[in-house]
């Protein structure tokens, strides 16, 4: 099995580096938003966290001007119009770009993938919906509106049977449908189903240790437990593969499907006021002339700098042998938060120069352009796990050049090349041509699909059928 980057650091460093793993992949999920609300929170109860009004360059460390990125670190270093500039910006403007009233919210265009104000059932059924037949369209429904708050399924099926006239086949397919989609495993009945939908998704792209699925299936409990060697006598495998196991599913999997994202930083269904979107990377040419090189922009929100409360260290020794322990945990808390705010940037610093270098056809000439890309590519090239990457780009937005905000999933979007196309082709249309015309047309320019996915694109891009659209455009024709 290949040895991620942060697994790698699993081996080498203290016992405090599985924390370190877990909260670094759950800032990697949150937006520059979310982290700014997260480092407040920490801010307000943790006195060995300290915030100091200066403001230093997340990437080299320079001291900085009140205003405006790292002079050194935003600099090309040649006018190759090939070299992509990249640095991270610390914002203290940060709120100037959202809320209302500020000029930015009238550019910021309802954005139908980004989870950042849907309850965890919308976001859900946005991707799902179109993997959904007719006939499963309510039983998804049902199934996303009985999610407890860790995503679990709250529901019996035979009562979702009862209800819907379904058999449970029906029922169980509509769930293996959900439980593909972001949070991977959502609408599982428990722990060990949420950690097997993950295993088979994750095992399509990543190679799983072996006995990874044995151990979930038929010994979780004392797995859970740590108890590697029982574990292993009753698989009949080595206690190494079975710690292996524990170390990737403790990387890799959520037991608790929604926990990441909803449970702890988001309550669904609450009210919260419109929230506009704050892009999380800003993509744009060098002094803004086209042709220049491309500088890629990723926003850390800071209003000065974190570090370790120099007196909290100083009184921590003078503390007497049996305080010190509650405030050793406060300050290493605060260094590990410093430390996974520095990882997020980083790996948010990799993943985008090598996005941009790949998709800058489609960020410079639009989605015509875009490249076919997976996320296990990018996180083959960069050397981390898949699930890095899914977290890296959840619910961030880009701003392009063009100064449209896309979701950052957009890049890895496989049907929007084509959808580009079929929208051309039907707004060129000389009569309302239906799906198999469509189809074949496509063919004629090397792609072909098939006409239900012709239907299906049709209806992502909001594009009536044949019989609708020729009452619509070709009416008095
Ligand atoms: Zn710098």
């Amino acid at each position: 099995m290949k040895l991620t980057h942060m697994q790698g650091q699993h081996q080498t460093q203290s016992p405090m580096t599985s924390a370190h793993i877990a909260q670094t992949m759950t800032l990697l999920y949150m937006t520059s938003t979310e982290l700014l609300q997260t480092i407040d929170v920490e801010l307000s109860k943790n006195p060995a966290l300290e915030l100091v009004n200066e403001r230093r360059c997340p990437m080299c460390g320079r001291k900085l001007p009140p205003e405006g990125p790292c002079p050194i670190c935003s600099q090309p270093r040649t006018m190759d119009p090939d070299e992509t500039i990249v640095f991270i910006s610390p914002r203290d403007d940060f709120y100037t770009y959202s809320g209302k009233g500020s000029s930015y919210s009238d550019d910021f265009p309802e954005d139908p993938f980004s989870s950042i104000d849907l309850d965890l059932p919308t976001y859900v059924l946005r991707q799902v919906a179109p993997e959904l037949e007719p006939d499963e369209q309510q039983i998804a429904a049902m199934i996303l509106t009985n999610l407890n708050e860790d995503g679990f399924l709250d529901i019996e099926v035979h009562e979702i049977c009862r209800f819907h006239h379904a058999t449970p086949k029906q029922v169980e397919t509509v769930l293996k449908k959900i439980q593909r989609c972001d949070p991977l495993g959502v609408s599982a009945r428990n722990i060990k189903e949420a950690l097997l939908a993950q295993v088979d998704f994750l095992s399509e792209s990543t190679n799983i240790p072996e006995y990874t699925r044995e151990a979930i299936e038929q010994e979780l409990d004392i797995l859970l437990k740590n108890k590697f060697s029982d574990v292993a006598k009753k698989l009949n495998a080595s206690t190494q593969k079975i710690k292996l196991v524990s170390e990737f599913i403790g990387d890799n999997l959520n037991p608790f499907p929604a926990r990441a994202s909803w449970g702890n930083y988001r309550q669904p269904n609450d009210n919260t006021p419109e929230v506009f979107h704050q892009p999380d990377v800003l993509i744009y040419y060098l002094n803004n002339k086209p042709g220049n090189p491309l500088v890629i922009e990723i926003i850390t929100p800071s209003r000065g700098t974190l570090r370790i409360n120099p007196m909290f260290r100083k009184a921590l020794k003078e503390q007497a042998e049996e305080n010190q322990e509650e405030w050793k945990k406060d300050m290493d808390k605060a260094s590990l938060l410093i430390k996974c705010i520095q990882q997020r940037n980083n790996t948010m610093r990799q993943m985008m120069e090598r996005l941009v270098e790949i998709q800058k056809s489609f960020i410079i000439h639009g989605d015509i352009y875009l490249e076919p890309l997976t996320r296990a590519q990018i996180a083959e090239e960069l050397d981390v796990h898949e699930s890095t990457i899914s977290r890296a780009v959840a619910n961030k937005t880009v701003q392009l050049p063009n100064k449209k905000i896309i979701p950052m999933s957009k890049f890895f979007d496989r049907s929007l090349a084509v959808r580009a196309i079929m929208r051309h082709i039907i707004e060129n249309e000389r009569h309302a041509m239906n799906d198999t015309e469509i189809r074949k047309h496509l063919e004629t320019q090397g792609i072909s699909i098939a006409r239900r996915t012709v239907a299906k694109y049709r209806a992502m891009e909001g594009i009536l059928p044949a019989h609708m659209r020729r009452v619509e455009k070709f009416a008095t024709a």
